[in-house]
């Protein structure tokens, strides 16, 4: 069992001795530890059952932060940063020799989000060193935007979960290679494509890739519920006598056993409640849950391509 609380200075105490703490972010609750400690990341790693070539985010609580971590920083960058942090916006920086080798996975370039969260941008200020911290969930698992989905599944394995309410935009943060000619989103998430393009007044690239090292979030069996989930339609693997849960938007699914994602189309609701709705469904007592594809705009991108991970086709 984990201790359950709002203490920020627990939380921090905890952090400094070495140990992990699940902290609440505006997109999914992560699993934090010190990112300048390879032992308590390598913690991470293990709690998670996550392979050790899939590279950490790097959470900081304040710009000035940036330089002790990276050894330039853009303009691009600034910019993006100016109009998006703190937010759901990952950017990736040639690492400074303070970030240990095991966050990055070897890779040269390091990955540093400021996190919109009140209680966890306070704690990030409190502390001497940034904080490691990939979503709090088993590894392929769906993420948790919730106090008690960290428990339900790590509690065994974390000292303190840091409660700081659901979370508000609900999917990961979208990640940017700014240092590539075009720039590259290496992961659809909270800021959407078009915000990004709008603010750097240029066309980006979506490299999303399933296999690549440089981007091992997007493992294809990702963001899976433990039921197998399927595309409405495929028929080709639908057998008669299972019982299924339906993930519906705007009632564009019907059946007994329905979690709606936003009744009003409202792609931002439906991404605050995409992964609290495939845990609930998981729950039920059904075979299989059933999905069709959200409108392909704005975060409906982002959730269209988690749910094409969770998906067996
Ligand atoms: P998670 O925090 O578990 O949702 O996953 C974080 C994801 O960030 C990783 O799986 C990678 O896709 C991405 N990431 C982290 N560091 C890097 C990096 N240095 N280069 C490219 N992608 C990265
Ligand atoms: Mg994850």
């Amino acid at each position: 069992m984990s201790l359950i609380s709002q203490d920020i200075v627990r939380a921090g105490q905890i952090l400094s001795s070495g140990d992990l703490v699940a902290i609440p972010t505006e997109t999914v609750y992560g699993l934090a530890g010190n990112a300048l400690d390879p032992l308590a990341v390598a913690k991470i790693f293990e709690a998670k059952n996550r392979p050790f070539f899939d590279p950490l985010i790097v959470h900081i609580g304040d710009v000035s932060q940036l330089h002790l971590f990276t050894t330039s920083v853009s303009e691009k960058a600034k910019k993006l940063m100016a109009e998006f942090w703190p937010g759901p916006l990952t950017l990736l920086f040639n690492k400074s020799t303070l970030i240990p080798d095991i966050v990055t996975s070897g890779l040269e370039k390091v990955a540093i989000r400021m996190p919109n969260h009140p209680m966890t941008l306070k704690l990030l200020q409190s502390l001497p060193f940034p904080l490691a911290a990939p979503s709090a969930n088993p590894f392929g698992y769906v993420s948790p935007t919730k106090a008690a989905h960290v428990e339900s599944h790590l509690g065994h394995v974390v000292p303190m979960i840091l409660d700081g309410g659901p979370c508000g935009v609900g999917v990961e943060s979208t990640i940017v290679d700014v240092g590539s000619f075009p720039v590259k989103i290496l992961r659809l998430g909270g800021i959407t494509v078009e915000q990004i393009e709008e603010c750097l007044n240029e066309k980006v690239d979506i490299q999303i890739s399933s296999s690549k090292p440089s981007a091992p979030g997007m493992l294809e069996s990702h963001y899976a519920p433990r039921k197998p989930m399927f595309w409405h339609g495929d028929t080709s693997l639908v057998n008669n006598d299972a019982k299924t849960g339906y993930l519906s938007f705007e009632g564009n699914l019907s059946g007994d056993i329905l979690f709606e994602l936003s009744s009003k189309g409202d792609l931002t609701e439906a991404a605050a409640r995409l992964f609290q709705g495939m845990r609930w469904l998981d729950e039920q007592d059904i075979d299989r849950i059933e999905v069709k594809r959200l409108p392909e705009l704005g975060l409906g991108r982002a959730m269209n391509d988690r749910l094409n991970r969770a998906c067996r086709s």
